[in-house]
């Protein structure tokens, strides 16, 4: 299980070349298994299936997926698993363009994730910051947890 602090600090790797697929005409797909492409993740921390996509413009990245995070109790501050399910859709542009390998300027409003000079789409880091948008804000490892116990150091009576 991953824990929400690895998270925080250390990247997902998970890069993907998509120069072939922005060579392919545009509507073509690929589909992959999220664990073939995320490395040295925990066994079992994300799964589900991802789907790259040519628009033409770009690659359309669309995924459900489901991830086990280990949280740490707002209240008590016991560790414990958390599961959350979301789905991916981001169109990634490219920097460069394909077949003249000249660099391709991007307007305002597409800034955020791109594709890189070598066709490399980060997906690791993509996942990543999906997960830390759907994490809880005050994570609680039950609803009703009560926290940490007063100790009762003036003993009864
Ligand atoms: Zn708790």
């Amino acid at each position: 299980m991953m824990k929400v602090e690895d998270l925080n600090k250390s990247q997902l790797t998970g890069a993907i070349n998509v120069a072939q697929l922005l060579k392919d005409p545009t509507g073509s797909s690929r589909n992959y298994d999220v664990n073939t492409i995320i490395e040295k993740q925990p066994e079992g921390s994300i799964e589900g299936e991802i789907t790259l996509i040519h628009t033409g413009q770009g690659i359309l990245v669309r995924s459900k997926l489901s991830v086990q995070v280990e949280l740490v109790c707002g209240r008590c501050l016991k560790r414990f698993p958390y599961s959350i399910n979301f789905a991916i859709e981001e169109e990634l542009r490219p920097t460069i363009d394909i077949s003249s390998g000249l660099p391709l300027h991007l307007s305002e409003e597409s800034e955020g994730f791109t594709i890189d000079k070598n066709h490399v789409l980060d997906l690791g880091e993509l996942i990543r910051q999906y997960i830390l948008l759907n994490l809880p804000m005050k994570p609680l490892c039950r609803p009703d947890c009560a926290g940490i116990k007063e100790m009762k150091v003036y003993g009864s009576t």
